[in-house]
Order: C-alpha cells, then sequence, then structure tokens
C-alpha cells in the first residue's frame, strides 16, 4: 500500500484516565495467600495510619485510604475475593458472585449525563435525595471530628471491544458496571452498633454492579475513552461522584482498514481497465460507491473518495476513503491468452526497468 496520506491522530473522545484495576493485596501489603484476619489485621493498621481524621487536608494520605478501603471491601467478602483472584480485577465478569440486593438504593432512570452521552439504566426508580446520601459518607461520628472539604469520588474504567461497524456507525452497548458506593447499612462509618458493620465489613463501602447502557459515538476509535460523567466512585462528605470511562477497543474488518478518520482499501482492476480506463464499484463504509479509473493507471496508485471515511467524534466531520489499485493477471493461460500478452508486451516501449539503478 502506498503511504499516500499523513497519519491523523487518533480522535480521542476523553484522555484523562484512572485504573481501577489495582493489586488489592499491594495495596493491603499482604500476600496472596493471607487468610481473613490477616487481611483484617493489615487493613486496620492502614486505615489508622491513613485515615482523613488522623491527616487532616492530606489529599494523598486520603487517596491512599481510599484504596485500602476499596480493596478491603473486595478482600474481606469472599465472593469477591474470589472473583477477584479468579479474574485478576474486579473488571473480569462484574455480574459473577454478586448479590443484588446489596446494590445501594436509588438508581439513575435514565437520561443525558453532563458528559453529553446518553445514559440509561436499567431498573426503575431515579436518584434520590443525593444531597442526603452523600452528607452520610463517613458520617458516624462527624459531629466530633473536623469539618473536611468534600472529596469527589475516584473515576472509574473498564474496557468494552466492540465491532468495527459498531465503532464507524456508532452504537449502544449495555453492560455492567461495578461502583463504589458507600455503604447503605452504616452510611459509610464502617460501624455498626456492635463492631464492623456486617454489610460493608468496616469498609463504609460496598461494590455494587449497576447494568448501565453506554452510547458509543458514531466515529469511536481504538483506544478512545467514553466519560460517562457521574457515573464513577461515589464522593465523601457531599463531594459528587467520579467518572466512569469505558475505554473502547475496535477489532479490526477484515477489509476496511483505518488510519485515523481514513479508510483504505485496496481495489483489484483487470488490466484492460487499468490500461483503458473505466469505472469500477468501490465499497465504502457508507455503501458502494461508482468510481472512475483513468485510462493508464499503474498498480499501486491511489484515489480519494472524499466525505466517505469515518465521521470525526469531535469535529463530526467525516474523513476520507483512500483505495488503492492493484492490477491482477488472469490465473488462465491460454493459447490465445499467450498471443495477447505478446502483444501486451509489445506496448511497452522499452523495458519498464531501464531507469533503475542496477546496484549500490
Ligand atoms: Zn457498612
Amino acid at each position: 500500500m502506498v503511504s499516500f496520506c499523513g497519519k491523523r491522530p487518533c480522535a480521542t473522545v476523553v484522555t484523562s484516565e484512572e485504573r481501577v484495576s489495582t493489586d488489592y493485596y499491594k495495596t493491603l501489603g499482604v500476600k496472596r495467600s493471607a487468610d481473613a484476619s490477616e487481611i483484617k489485621k493489615a487493613y486496620r493498621k492502614l486505615a489508622r495510619k491513613f485515615h482523613p481524621d488522623v491527616n487532616p487536608g492530606n489529599d494523598e494520605a486520603e487517596g491512599k485510604f481510599k484504596e485500602i478501603q476499596e480493596a478491603y471491601a473486595v478482600l474481606s467478602d469472599s465472593k469477591r475475593k474470589k472473583q477477584y483472584d479468579t479474574f485478576g480485577t474486579v473488571d473480569g465478569d462484574p455480574t459473577a458472585g454478586f448479590d443484588p440486593f446489596r446494590q445501594a438504593r436509588g438508581r439513575a432512570a435514565g437520561g443525558r449525563g453532563p458528559g453529553g452521552f446518553r445514559v440509561d439504566f436499567d431498573g426503575a426508580g431515579g436518584f434520590q435525595d443525593l444531597g442526603d446520601i452523600f452528607s452520610q459518607f463517613f458520617g458516624g461520628s462527624a459531629q466530633a471530628r473536623p469539618r473536611q472539604a468534600p472529596k469527589r469520588g475516584a473515576n472509574q474504567e473498564l474496557a468494552v471491544e466492540v465491532g468495527f461497524a459498531d465503532a464507524v456507525q456508532g452504537t449502544t452497548i449495555s453492560l455492567p458496571v461495578q461502583r463504589q458506593l458507600r455503604c447503605s447499612d452504616c452510611g459509610g462509618s464502617g460501624k455498626a452498633v456492635r463492631g464492623a458493620c456486617p454489610n460493608c465489613h468496616g469498609a463504609g463501602q460496598v461494590i455494587s454492579t449497576e447494568r448501565m447502557r453506554v452510547k458509543v459515538p458514531e466515529g469511536v476509535a481504538d483506544g478512545n475513552k467514553v466519560r460517562v460523567a457521574g457515573k464513577g466512585a461515589e464522593g465523601a462528605r457531599g463531594g459528587s461522584s467520579g467518572d466512569l470511562f469505558v475505554k473502547v477497543s475496535v477489532r479490526p474488518h477484515a477489509f476496511f482498514e483505518r488510519d485515523g478518520d481514513n479508510i483504505h482499501t485496496t481495489v483489484p482492476v483487470t488490466f484492460s481497465e487499468a490500461y483503458l480506463g473505466g469505472e469500477v464499484e468501490i465499497g465504502t463504509i457508507h455503501g458502494p460507491v461508482r468510481a472512475k479509473v483513468p485510462a493508464g493507471t499503474n498498480s499501486g496508485r491511489t484515489f480519494r473518495l472524499r466525505g466517505k471515511g469515518v465521521r470525526n467524534t469531535k469535529t463530526r466531520a467525516y474523513g476520507d476513503h483512500l483505495y488503492t489499485v492493484e492490477i491482477v493477471v488472469p490465473k488462465v493461460v491460454s493459447p490465445a491468452g499467450e498471443e495477447t500478452a505478446k502483444r501486451v508486451g509489445e506496448l511497452y516501449q522499452g523495458n519498464p526497468r531501464d531507469k533503475l539503478p542496477r546496484t549500490l
């Protein structure tokens, strides 16, 4: 293929990211073989060290505290721990082993998120009093503690794979999304009347799975991230929720090759079509297009069909379709064909390789 057009940078929907697939064992500083009591011990020790009350105004400590809580929320729950151990990440198959009754009450009924992408949710009911829910985060003995600024929830990321056509045309996917939510039983304190909250095992948070419908915009490219605003981890102390980033990987197509917003194909033509010129049908992602092959077209020459490429997710402008002509030779050699080929050879004025260097 002739390198005809310069590589354009891929259209990126969103670039910021925050990985959620972390090593929970490493976070808690325990071996993978650690038993429940070792995990609990490690968690308590770290939670005391990084607790926001011990480190007021220290964002780093607070971030660490959140990681510790997240790790403990998974590793202290036998079902979730098993899933994590199996898949290496809580992204694996988030629906497996989850108790739907664990999911916090109050689900978004649908609508357009601030991120601009339509997000729908299965199931009834809208957000209830969010202020009330969030104000209880880290609640418990809030009165006795110094007031702290609201903390935005962490962003979460998960990966999906879509087909080539779905990426080019846009699609809506339904996928289970794990969210870090404030524990509804203890209001985020992690405490029960006696000891640790049995629902979250003292973490103050639970991980629940929601099935979300995420709109993948027309023209999304491999590696793009679609942002679903407010669908990451829940915030603390009235802080807003983080965002969910859906990282899209696009399966390649056997025929259409994508380069940024442009599409490349190779089109076989006969010798007579290339020599005499003619009209050929070019398959594009928008349907077939009749295109002219000018007389005297050499194999490898590339032509452009403007606006027949992929729509840019940001500019909304269409890229081009580039097709490269490839002269194919008939497979069958007949006596008549041999005669014709010899006469064709006579059409070349001299040796076509005359101008090539013969050595270094
Ligand atoms: Zn709880």
